[in-house]
């Protein structure tokens, strides 16, 4: 593979080390919906997509391309939201994991579980499930994401608020470097203080590491009594008022507590049939609450509803309703979860998926509409996310125009300063859960300093000199 390679000599070098049919043609990949991203904005166009069966194979892949220079992009679910598993390069290769699927068995009251990267994070949860055990990672996209990938983008979802995100469930990893070494950490430690914690380097790297193949991950006794809510809001102040009291009232078992406010919840029940409000007057904001608890904690439904009561008592909260059901609970939850493929309904549009300090979000929300209506009166801010953790997805629309209706990007980049400034007035990060991938590469030079980023290039250079593992992403070429 030394000197000018096309694609042709690419895919016979794959095919020395991996089954012919484990080697699509771009052709291939492409008919299989392989090569754009979920949004639609990023279409690769690799030499070849690889499909390992095992670390050793990924190794062998790995050192024979990096030796000739060839990119290297890992795939995992494709559902990143940030245009990090795809390549326009016809003499890049992409390697994807989903053959390497395997979980390994979970015994009874196990406390961690080892998996492949490849494995998808629903089939996990019900893995873990089946052994009596909880795995908590929970995103929409959770029937096709991987756990690489997740690991990857460091992923939160709807219950990081009291599990954190990946980074707090990941024990143990094992890595192909560019170079086809393979680290093997995977350790199933609470705690391990020797030398530095390499794993966490991997984590939310977006794959320009190298590649995730295996984890320990870790698991979590099973949730048995839950009771899930929905409070209309008259504003996002009052939202975190209701959220610090939760927390002092119910402590841990507070899993999520979502936002969704009024703009976005009327697109869902527009566009969704399935979708019911519980409310006759649509809410300014809605907060979707739900607490999970174990056979102790028997009352949960009562105490949530005698709690809710106490709000709507004092004025905190303008109406409530508590699930009876868990198919109740479902349609509840429904109403947030829609919301994904609802947004495609809301004309031109710009997401931002932002984290402020929790206790800025109010503050975040009104500087936002107000902004915005300022430069954009014709504009609808919809706002939604996961209030536990500061993380609220800031979707500017503009209803009248289409989204091919700004060719140049220039309304983008507009709005990209507007959102952009408010959120580093307020200490915060201009993507919380997404990653940078190749989207927001400016935004990251934009919003941290020469030092930060200059540590983040020589921890690069240190592991991927030539930088063939997923080049382009986080850094510009
Ligand atoms: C409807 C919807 C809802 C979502 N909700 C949430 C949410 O609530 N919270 C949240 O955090 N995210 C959310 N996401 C985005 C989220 O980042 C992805 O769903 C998920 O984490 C990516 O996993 P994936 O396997 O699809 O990775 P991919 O999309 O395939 O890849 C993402 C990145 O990881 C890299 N990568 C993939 N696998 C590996 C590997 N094995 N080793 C090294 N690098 C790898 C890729 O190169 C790429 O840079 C949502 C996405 C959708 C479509």
């Amino acid at each position: 593979l030394e000197g000018t390679t096309t694609p042709e000599q690419i895919i016979a070098a794959m095919r020395e080390i991996v089954e012919n049919d484990r080697v699509l043609t771009a052709d291939e990949a492409d008919r299989r919906g392989f090569l754009v991203d979920p949004l639609g904005k990023h279409l690769g166009r690799p030499a070849c997509l690889v499909e390992p069966i095992s670390t050793l194979e990924v190794s062998a892949v790995a050192k024979r391309l990096s030796v000739a220079g060839i990119p290297i992009v890992p795939m995992g679910g494709n559902t990143g939201l940030a245009g990090g598993a795809v390549i326009p390069d016809r003499a890049a290769v992409m390697i994807s994991m989903r053959r390497m699927d395997g979980i390994e068995p979970i015994p009874s009251g196990a406390s961690s579980v080892a998996v492949d990267s490849g494995c998808i994070l629903a089939n996990l949860q019900m893995a873990a499930r089946a052994a009596d055990r909880l795995f908590p990672l929970s995103l929409t996209a959770e029937g096709s994401c991987q756990i690489g990938g997740t690991i990857a983008t460091n992923a939160g979802g709807i219950n990081a608020l009291r599990y954190g995100t990946m980074r707090d469930l990941v024990l143990g990893l094992e890595v192909v470097l560019a170079d086809g070494r393979i680290l093997d950490m995977m350790r199933s430690l609470r705690k391990d203080n020797a030398g530095y914690d390499l794993k966490h380097l991997f984590i939310g790297s977006g794959g320009t590491l190298g590649i995730v193949t295996r984890a320990v991950l870790r698991l979590f006794p099973k949730v048995t009594r839950s009771a899930t809510a929905m409070v209309a809001i008259r504003d996002a102040a009052c939202s975190l008022r209701l959220l610090a009291d939760m927390r002092e009232m119910f402590g841990e078992r507070l899993t999520s507590c979502e936002l969704i406010d009024r703009a976005s919840l009327a697109l869902v029940l527009r566009h969704d049939s399935a979708a019911r409000s519980p409310f006759a007057d649509p809410p300014a904001f809605v907060v979707l609450l739900q607490l999970d608890g174990n056979d102790a904690d028997a009352g949960l439904e009562t105490d949530l509803e005698e709690f809710l009561a106490t709000k709507l008592e004092c004025g905190l909260c303008d109406d409530a309703v508590v699930a009876q059901s868990s198919s109740q609970s479902e349609a509840l939850w429904h109403l947030r979860h829609a919301l994904g493929h609802v947004l495609r309904h809301a004309g031109l549009r710009f997401s931002h998926d932002i984290s402020v300090p929790v206790e800025a979000q109010a503050d975040y929300v009104e500087e936002v509409v107000r902004s915005i209506a300022r430069s954009w009166p014709e504009a609808i801010v919809r706002i939604y996310g996961h209030l536990g953790d500061g993380n609220l997805h800031t979707i500017i629309c503009f209803p009248d125009r289409k989204p091919s209706d700004d060719p140049s990007g220039s309304i983008r980049r507009q709005v990209d300063d507007v959102i952009d400034g408010i959120v580093m007035a307020f200490g915060g990060s201009v993507t919380a859960e997404h990653g940078i991938g190749s989207s927001y590469i400016g935004r990251l030079v934009a919003t941290r300093s020469s030092d930060e980023l200059n540590a983040m290039r020589a921890i690069k250079t240190a592991l991927d000199p030539d930088d063939v593992m997923n080049p382009g992403k986080i850094f510009a070429l």
